[in-house]
């Protein structure tokens, strides 16, 4: 009677909300296009499950369920282990815990596939284990997909670190890369992430096929060199833009779009850094003021800074953020521009809104890729994780943003930001990134449109699974 129900997909996220986004939506199409029915089993440390649980309940209607198991333990870890530290060990800290669960699913559905995404290839393994085609979701570029298969033997032939290496990577087709724009666990080769990740490279080759969450449009050479490179790398599907696609429910009122609604088309600059994103005093400050000697209008989601990390928020739902740490009188100065928001905004609903004209954003593949499919131009201003190597794509490849300058000690001043934002918004410079972001929008359209490539490209890894344990 398996053979009678749909074929069953079990999705594996690691930690973040920005790795369970695209997931979701992958998960959506292929319960809405392609008939599957779908369980997320999700690794985690306790943390931010609220929030999770919230999007995940809301797609009980459709097909696609949802397990948190156990939350692990990082007791035992130093305070200043990485972000990609604590994301590789809460998968591989719950492997024994994933066997079980694709144990009862495998018994219970006709269980074709097991998705990982970017940290998740040890749980390839059980996937292999239980007979189960063992897929990746990757959840970036494509080119930072093809530094991942170029990693190994980058690392047996260099010994420097690799933001000492004088020349930069050039990857065929891409984009060059130097080193100091590599993802932040390949900065530090003594770092227990750095084994961790080039650990991680050398399996990305057990995957069956890859999909990517970007699109041959947006990527024509790296998708290329996937293909050619033949040697160990797996069939790679480009899939994307997988972006969330708004949620309507409760938005209608929020205060970002009623704002935004009495703004002139095109004003105002979105000014937001993921769901991680933090900074010091010292640069929150510098921010704040370049805002307001800009003079252009704005939304700007703030978090309280940090003394030590960048990446303050991404496991802890963090502190009250009652904006007392702005500068003083920053608020009174800027209401009739600039609107603040604590936290978190309904992003996709902000790029989507015909008063956005531009996005200072951190570079997260997601926000990417989200301003990619609303045309919106934008200041890019990496903070971790493989934020660096995004601008390199945005700023140099694609030119569709404007970088941004650190000084020596590390600071985006106040005035160049004030600079950065008149660029965008009014100088002849904003004109070209907008018109080349509008050509990139129009690409992505039609990828996902029905005969579109990236829809293509899905229905031949659904066709694969569903021709599975026939
Ligand atoms: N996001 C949002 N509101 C915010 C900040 C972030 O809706 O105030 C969403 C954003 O639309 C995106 C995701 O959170 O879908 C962030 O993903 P991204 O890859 O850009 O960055 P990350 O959070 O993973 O660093």
């Amino acid at each position: 009677h398996k053979l009678l129900t749909p074929p069953h997909v079990a999705i594996v996220p690691t930690p973040g909300i920005g790795h369970l986004t695209p997931l979701i939506e992958l998960a959506k199409r292929l319960v809405v296009h392609h008939n599957f029915s779908v369980t997320f089993i999700i690794p985690n440390d306790g943390s931010l499950l609220t929030p999770q649980r919230k999007v995940l309940e809301a797609l009980s209607s459709l097909s696609i369920s949802y397990v948190f198991l156990p939350p692990v333990s990082f007791d035992d870890l130093p305070d200043d282990a990485m972000i990609e530290t604590k994301i590789g060990l809460t998968l591989t800290r719950s492997l024994s815990a994933l066997r079980d669960s694709v144990r009862v699913l495998n018994e219970s559905t006709r269980l074709v596939s097991l998705i990982v995404d970017v940290f998740g290839v040890d749980a390839l393994d059980v996937a292999v284990e239980f007979q189960v085609s063992p897929y990746m979701f990757f959840p970036s570029s494509a080119i930072g997909l093809l530094l991942i298969f170029h990693m190994p033997h980058l690392h047996e032939t260099t010994s420097c670190e690799y933001r000492d290496m004088p020349e930069p990577v050039q990857l065929p087709g891409c984009v060059p890369l130097h080193g100091r724009d590599f993802p932040d666990p390949l900065q530090d080769r003594t770092n227990p992430a750095y084994k961790a990740v080039i650990h991680m490279c050398k399996k990305y080759g057990s995957a069956a096929g890859i999909m990517v969450n970007s699109f041959v449009d947006l990527e024509p050479g790296a998708f290329k060199a996937l293909k050619d490179q033949g040697r160990g790398i797996p069939p790679v599907y480009p899939v994307g833009p997988v972006i969330k696609t708004g949620s309507i429910d409760g938005i209608d009122g929020n205060e970002c779009l009623r704002w935004l609604d009495k703004q002139p088309n095109g004003s105002v600059l979105f000014v937001s850094f993921g769901s991680g994103g933090t900074f010091s005093q010292e640069q929150l400050n510098e921010l704040a003021l370049g805002l307001e000697l800009s003079g252009h209008r704005f939304i700007w989601v703030v978090r309280s800074p940090n003394k030590t990390v960048k990446n303050a928020a991404f496991f802890s739902e963090g502190e009250e953020n009652l904006l007392g740490f702005l500068p003083n009188g920053f608020l009174e100065r800027t209401k009739d521009v600039g609107l603040v928001v604590p936290t978190w905004a309904p992003q996709v609903e902000v790029l989507n809104h015909r008063s956005t004209g531009g996005f200072l954003t951190h570079c997260g593949w997601n926000s990417t890729l989200e301003s990619i499919m609303h045309g919106v131009p934008l200041i890019a201003w990496p903070l971790y994780a493989e934020q660096k190597m995004n601008k390199v794509i945005l700023v140099d490849g694609l030119k569709v943003a404007l970088g941004v300058k650190e000084n020596k000690k590390g600071i985006v001043e106040s005035q160049d930001v004030a600079n950065y934002i008149r660029d965008l918004i009014e100088g002849d410079e904003g004109k070209l990134l907008r018109k080349k972001m509008e050509e990139y929008k129009e690409a992505a359209k039609l990828v996902l449109a029905e005969e579109g490539s990236s829809t293509k490209s899905l229905a031949e890894v659904a066709q694969i699974w569903k021709g599975l344990k026939n």
